[in-house]
This record gives structure tokens, sequence and C-alpha cells, in this order.
């Protein structure tokens, strides 16, 4: 069965999805059949593995609100052992829609079961709130990962998103935990951002992963060429820095 990994934090631009399909693509070429979910409306995940998100057969807000199966939706890119279940806009609407619904917080994880059993990873790319999606994608996960950047308002966002974990894990799914916490688009040249790395450190160092993602201009460029880092260019800084953090996402899961 596949271990499940919601990419999640409610502040948008802190690297979700460029760290849920980087790391998905890398793990796949590491030989582990990966199943990469786009959860978020805006379907950045699903361009940026080459996917056109016009004439799609089916997509995740299909999944969700029962209209497909989870293996209709389903796509094999061409990457190496990465197939993506594709988003569109109409995710949008899912939060409004799905309130009435019994249940609505399980839909995902019942509509996901179907497929688990083709997949060694399924990694899931959140949207940019603690809405109703993201909490599909937590109550099916059996752990999360955090992109975050070293800002001042960091810290915040990360102590009310424990909370919010902690609210699913106690109300949708107890075996969900918290894989690590990853730095994304770091500067090591700026004071701040050193500084909250030290509290970072300070208080959840058994969370951090060793590997930080560095600014790289090529990990901004890839998206628009629907390619992986690793296939972009797998030389640049962008590249190696998400083959270590697959690689320790391995060790922890
Ligand atoms: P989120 O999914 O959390 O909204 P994204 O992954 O879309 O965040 O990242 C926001 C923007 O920052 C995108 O334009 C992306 O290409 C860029 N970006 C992400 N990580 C890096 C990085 N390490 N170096 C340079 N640009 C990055
Ligand atoms: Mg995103």
């Amino acid at each position: 069965m596949a271990f499940t990994i919601s990419f999640a934090n409610q502040k948008g631009g802190v690297g979700k999805t460029t760290s849920a399909v980087n790391c998905a693509a890398a793990i796949g070429a590491l030989g582990k059949k990966t199943l990469l979910v786009d959860l978020d409306p805006q379907g950045n995940a699903t361009s940026g593995v080459g996917v056109p998100r016009k004439r799609l057969r089916a997509s995740t807000y299909d999944v969700i609100i029962g209209r497909a199966s989870a293996s209709e939706a389903i796509i094999e890119t061409k990457f190496a052992n990465l197939s993506i279940m594709p988003s569109q806009i109409s995710l949008a609407g899912a939060e409004f829609e799905l309130v009435d619904m019994d249940n609505r917080e399980l839909l995902f994880k019942n509509a996901i079961a179907e497929v688990e059993d083709n997949y060694d990873y399924i990694f899931i790319d959140c949207p940019p709130s603690l809405g109703i999606l993201s909490i599909n994608a937590l109550a099916a996960s059996h752990g999360v990962i955090i992109p975050m950047q070293c800002e001042f308002y960091s810290l915040e966002g990360l102590s009310q998103l424990m909370l919010s974990i902690k609210q699913v894990k106690k109300l949708y799914n107890t075996s969900l935990e918290i894989t690590g916490i990853l730095i994304t688009m770091f500067n090591g040249r700026l004071n701040l951002s050193m500084q909250v790395l030290e509290e970072l450190k300070k208080y959840y160092a058994d969370k951090l992963f060793a590997t930080g993602i560095v600014r790289n201009v090529k990990l901004s460029e890839a998206p628009s060429y629907g390619e992986p880092i690793i296939y972009y260019d797998k030389y640049s800084k962008g590249a190696k820095a998400y083959m270590d953090v697959a690689g320790e996402i391995l060790e922890r899961t």
C-alpha cells in the first residue's frame, strides 16, 4: 500500500507545488511508483509535469464529488514512475459544493483507496488554505511535509498549521504524522533567514529535513517547460537538493 504524504502550508508561494512536483519526480526516478495528486484549483502541479489542463478526461474535482473514479482521472506522465491526478479550476467550487455532503472530510480518502495498492508513494499538492480540500488531503495521508520559507511570519503560520494538523489527527486520522519541515527558497546571506532557521532548529530539530532548498532560478523556469527539475536541468543546484530530499523521505517513511 502506498505511503501518502500531503505537502501543506496555508500560505501561498512558499514552495508547496515546487516541492511536491520535484519530490515526486525524484522519488519516481529512484524507482518508486509515484502518484502526484493535484489538489489545488490553480493546477500548477498538473502543468508542472507537462499535462495541459484543457480537455482533461476527469480531474481531482470529479473524483472528490464522485463523478469519476480515481483510476479514470489518473494519467501517466512521460517521466519515470510518475503519474498525475490532474486538477483544473472547477475544483475551486468544491469548497462550497461539499458543504452539505455527509462525511465530506473523508471523500478523497475513500476515493483514493481504490488505487493505493498501485503505488509506493502518493504525494498531494494542497491549496494555500486550511479549507475542506486540505482537510481531505490530511485525512487521507500518513504524513505531512511542510514547505516553508525562513521569513518573519513563517513561524506564526507554522504554529497555526501545527494546531490544524493536530485537530485533523484527532478528528479524522489518528495515524497522521509530520514527515518533515522543508526549508525552501533559502538565502543564507540574509540575517533574518538565519535567525528564523535557528528558531526552527530550537523547536523542531527532529522534524527539519537536513537538506534545505536554496533559491535557484532553474526551479522557477522548469514549470514553464512542463518538466520537473531533474529532467529540466539535472546538474542544477535545485535538482541536487530535491534528489537529496527524496533520499531523506525514503529514510523517514
Ligand atoms: P506554493 O505552491 O506554495 O504556492 P510554489 O511552489 O508555486 O508555491 O512557489 C512559488 C513561486 O516560487 C513559483 O513561481 C516557483 O517557481 C518559485 N520557487 C519555488 N521554489 C523556488 C526556489 N527554490 N528557487 C526559486 N524559485 C522558487
Ligand atoms: Mg501551489
